[in-house]
């Protein structure tokens, strides 16, 4: 097993990251297409529900498995791994992982905060699909399926103490924390545990697995954090070009590892080092 090439997967946001301000992502197919040619595994992880990311799953025509609002669960496809993953429900589709509290109990401790903090919490909860998509710029029938959600509630902060806010949140067990457009209450789970929960099966069925991360928010960082190769869009370094320029180096990474791992491994770091501490990030080559 050590002589085989290591199973790549990419483990990535969607807002922000793959998908640019009007959700789409036609400027990073040619990319996606390429990554997916050579085998590379291509992980959701995002604040969006399991219908909303099947929607992208399918448009991109991506098969392997996703994590669903920040790390609620982890939706595997039946027989993706060559062994039945331990999972805590079963659908015809899919095995699931659930890691976060529930979604019903989520609103419950919402509305206590609420009432312990006299702070004006809007959350998707409390929005009809309509307001969803005005809000977001959503579609309607995207905005319909955000709000199915399973454990994480999209909130705005209208009025109030930020600070009470944040201590209610805490005495009930839950955290906030801010994602590109919203912040995101939740408990029990976040993106780092359910990356790490996956990893683990892909090295359990692949053996070696180089994981890299993708992400543009402070919602990202437990996921960016657990991977091997992280990687930040940030538009202080590529400015409207910053998703581009990370997902070029992507490839980048992706095709020297194919070629000859020991200046992968240099690439990666110079890579990952420059994305996490300077203001600059180095455009990648020419077009694989
Ligand atoms: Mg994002």
């Amino acid at each position: 097993m050590s002589n085989k090439n290591p199973k790549l997967v990419v483990f990535t946001d969607l807002d922000g990251t793959l998908l640019d301000d009007t959700y789409s992502y036609e400027n990073l197919k040619p990319i996606i297409d390429k990554l997916l040619s050579m085998n590379v595994s291509i992980v959701f992880c995002s604040s969006k529900t399991q219908g909303e990311i099947e929607c992208y799953r399918q448009t991109m025509d991506i098969q392997d498995p996703f994590i669903v609002e920040n790390g609620g669960a982890i939706i595997i496809p039946k027989n993706y791994f060559s062994f039945p993953p331990e999972c805590s429900k079963h659908t015809k589709k899919y095995d699931i992982i659930e890691l976060g509290v529930p979604y019903a109990v989520v609103r419950e401790k919402l509305a206590k905060i609420k009432l312990e903090t006299g702070a004006g919490i809007v959350g998707f909860g409390d929005l009809t699909a309509e307001e969803v998509a005005a809000e977001t710029g959503l579609p309607l029938d995207l905005a319909k399926l955000a709000k199915k959600r399973g454990y994480d509630e999209p909130c705005r902060l209208l009025w109030g103490n930020e600070k009470e806010v944040l201590a209610a949140v805490e005495k009930e067990g839950l955290f906030f924390v801010k994602g590109g457009r919203y912040f995101h209450l939740l408990g029990g789970s976040d993106k780092g545990k359910a990356t790490v929960a996956l990893k683990d099966l892909y090295v359990r069925a692949f053996g070696r697995t180089v994981t890299f991360g993708v992400g543009d928010s402070p919602i990202d960082m437990p996921m960016i954090k657990v991977v091997d190769v992280p990687l930040l869009v940030r538009s202080s370094s590529g400015g409207k070009n910053a998703r581009l320029v990370v997902w070029r180096n992507v490839l980048r990474l992706v095709t020297q590892k194919a070629r000859n791992e020991p200046e992968f491994n240099v690439l990666a770091e110079q890579l990952s080092t420059l994305n996490c501490q300077t203001r600059t990030f180095p455009e990648a080559g020419p077009e694989n």
